[in-house]
């Protein structure tokens, strides 16, 4: 397929890594922003093309892992309303919450719907004006421009059925928050690919600059991730931080500028509350002045909930770079895919999740 199978080849891919080792003098740890990279690291085992002076650390960037066990908890509250028709995609159904995830609460009774654009939620609501429609809006910069367009369709359509949960996160405040913890392992940073398309390059200059840490922006099929962590390579053997851009085919400096102007319309960012990582200032998107009328969490007085995680996870320092899945207790034991306790072992651009799928299980042949 044109535009994928280019990045996709095996002799680009081991050009590069050869590049890589020719280049490499002392050791580095640098870390890939996005789930979607994670994935693609894993999926094509990149790690065992890179010099063992080379770690790569799995960071943040998977939505469903980051989103807290509070909201999981509201969720399910909201959706045992009887009026309610709660609204999601599929990967939020399975992800813990302290007592039941939303699969659960769907088979106990409450109108839980996977649906797969959150315009399909407004539609629901149009269909069911008794009812109250409620979608979960979960996600990066990259999702958040859909979610804030169904807003906009619902004040337009003088919806007053139809309200979001919101939990939209925001890549540039984590990874300054990450870089400035006293325990940070991160020397270098392989930029989020798709957030960049929309969101452009430039905050992600500012904080190359002020952390002194390089950035590259980078795409998601091997060839993108190998180029990357040469391009980081290279600066960090030169002793230089800059931004740069990998992911030139689709990324601009400026973004889109259309999506940005929906943003800026409906939401504002506001603190947020990241599962394992704890509050971080201005990391999120709340409905704006003009558009609370929509939020699920005015609309719905849900208290006296007791957010409670299995003891056993440790989801917050990988979500950190500070541990791997191996180094959990519970990897592959009481925690798989099918019984997951906790989120980075739910999404398909989970850390825990692509280890389990792609990597050698404990008692397996594994040094990783
Ligand atoms: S393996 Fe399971 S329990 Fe361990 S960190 Fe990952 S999600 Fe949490």
């Amino acid at each position: 397929m044109k535009f994928l199978d280019e990045f996709r080849e095996k002799e680009l891919a081991q050009r590069i890594s050869a590049e890589i080792h020719r280049t490499v003098r002392q050791p580095w740890k640098i870390m890939e922003v996005c789930g979607g990279q994670t994935h693609s690291i894993l999926q094509y085992g990149l790690q065992d093309l890179l010099p063992e002076e080379i770690e790569l650390l799995h960071g943040p960037g998977c939505p469903v892992c980051v989103t807290p066990v509070e909201l999981i908890d509201k969720a399910v509250a909201i959706a045992a309303f009887d009026d309610v028709i709660f609204c999601s995609f599929g990967d939020m159904l399975r992800v813990p919450g302290s007592k039941k995830d939303l699969l659960e609460a769907r088979a106990e009774g409450a109108d839980v719907r996977i649906v797969y654009s959150p315009l399909d939620a407004v539609a629901i609501a149009r269909k069911n004006p008794e009812r109250r429609v409620v979608f979960f809006a979960v996600g990066f910069e990259t999702t958040a421009p859909a979610n804030a367009m169904a807003a906009y369709q619902a004040k337009r359509l003088g919806l007053r059925n139809f309200f979001l949960l919101c939990s939209h996160v925001l890549v540039p405040p984590v990874m300054a928050s990450i870089l400035q913890s006293a325990d940070n392992r991160v020397q270098a940073f392989l930029g989020p690919g798709h957030v960049c398309s929309i969101m452009g390059a430039r905050e992600y200059e500012s904080l190359s600059e002020q952390y002194k840490v390089p950035i590259v922006i980078t795409g998601f099929e091997p060839s993108d991730i190998l180029e990357g962590i040469w391009r980081c390579i290279a600066q960090l053997e030169k002793g230089e931080a800059k931004l740069e851009i990998q992911y030139s085919r689709a990324v601009r400096s400026e973004g889109n500028l259309s999506a940005m102007a929906v943003l800026d319309a409906v939401f504002d960012r506001s603190e947020r509350l990241w599962r394992g990582l704890g509050t971080i200032a201005e990391s999120g998107y709340a409905l704006n002045e003009q558009y609370k009328q929509f939020d699920a969490e005015k609309q719905f007085a849900v208290h006296g909930l007791q957010a409670d995680e299995s003891p056993l996870c440790i989801s917050g320092e990988i979500l950190r770079g500070l541990k791997k899945p191996i180094h959990c207790s519970a990897f592959a034991r009481e925690c798989t895919p099918e019984h997951p306790l906790g989120a980075t072992m739910v999404s398909p651009e989970g850390t825990c999740a692509n280890y389990y799928k792609f990597r050698p299980r404990p008692g397996e042949d594994d040094a990783s």
